[in-house]
């Protein structure tokens, strides 16, 4: 294992871009079992209709197994739902099940529809034996009632960049949306990282694209690069994460540098400082 201190908190992240096919879900799971391969108890929130996180976690998400729909509609405890991933006992999943789909309008009626999420997930995190150090939140690609009850539970949003054409465009309705939801219903929320993925070192373009998102956001921008690669993309088809899968691919090894990077970041910007 890598040499890496916790911040001793739990540190709540919503995995955000409204567009679709972008690496969210890639980058949540990935960087969740990475996390989770050098010590640190993650839980990843799968908010995603379609259930991919659950899938490449190898958790089962039939129509029949109590899911984050029950959590949102019925009130369901998280504790009721959450499943250990048979990945690593640091790795836990709430997953998704197609009823989900339908939670996106169910929920319109509720009372507290955007706090739904937080309420349940706060009384998780008090009423745990042994604390988590990482909550990750898979969103669907839109900006409906699923995304703001992740943001209205998260402190940190993690964007995942494809390097590809247009790759900042709709960003910024996503950070006007991340701006109104400070304002009305979570001021912790803030852009904490954003992740380069998909990038192939051999063409201009991706360089070009990772220069410019870097010009932008200098601060928020992880060293680290995921580089495009079949074994990543090849993973979740046997229930598992790359980490998993293959832990000495280029990706594994970026992922696992990425997650690195990101506790280190934390420790280094809080009070405590590093070990
Ligand atoms: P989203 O959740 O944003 O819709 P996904 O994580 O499902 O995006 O990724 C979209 C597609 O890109 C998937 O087929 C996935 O396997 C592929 N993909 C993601 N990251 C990589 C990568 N680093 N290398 C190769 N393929 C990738
Ligand atoms: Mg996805």
């Amino acid at each position: 294992t890598t040499d890496v201190s916790l911040s001793g908190r739990t540190r709540v992240l919503t995995v955000s871009n409204q567009k679709g096919g972008v690496g969210k879900t890639t980058t949540t799971v990935n960087i969740a079992a990475a996390l989770a391969s050098v010590g640190a108890r993650v839980l990843v929130i799968d908010l995603d209709p379609q259930g991919n996180a659950s899938t490449a976690l190898g958790v089962p998400h039939t129509a029949d197994i109590p899911s984050v729909y029950d959590v949102l509609i019925d009130e369901f405890p998280l504790a009721d739902i959450v499943q250990v991933s048979p990945e690593s006992p640091n790795l836990l999943c709430a997953p998704s099940t197609i009823h989900l789909a339908g939670a996106e309008i169910e929920l319109v009626s509720q009372v507290a529809r955007e706090h739904r999420l937080k309420t349940a997930l706060d009384d998780y995190l008090a009423n745990l034996d042994e604390r988590l150090d990482f909550v990750l939140i898979d969103c669907p690609p839109s900006l409906g009632l699923l995304t703001i009850n992740a943001f209205t539970a998260a402190h940190e949003l993690l964007i995942p960049i494809q390097c590809e054409y247009y790759a900042l465009e709709g960003l910024s309705q996503l950070l006007g949306t991340v701006r109104m939801i400070q304002k009305h219903l979570n001021p912790a929320l803030h852009l904490s990282t954003i992740l380069l993925t998909m990038y192939d070192a051999r063409t201009r373009l991706a360089q070009q694209v990772a220069e410019e998102v870097r010009e932008h956001f200098a601060r928020e921008v992880l060293e680290t690069v995921i580089p495009r690669s079949v074994r990543v993309s090849e993973a979740p088809s046997f229930g598992q994460t790359v980490i998993a899968y293959d832990g000495q691919s280029a990706g594994a090894i970026a992922y696992r540098e990425a997650a690195v990077e990101m506790i280190r970041r934390d420790t280094a910007s809080g009070e405590e400082g590093g070990a």
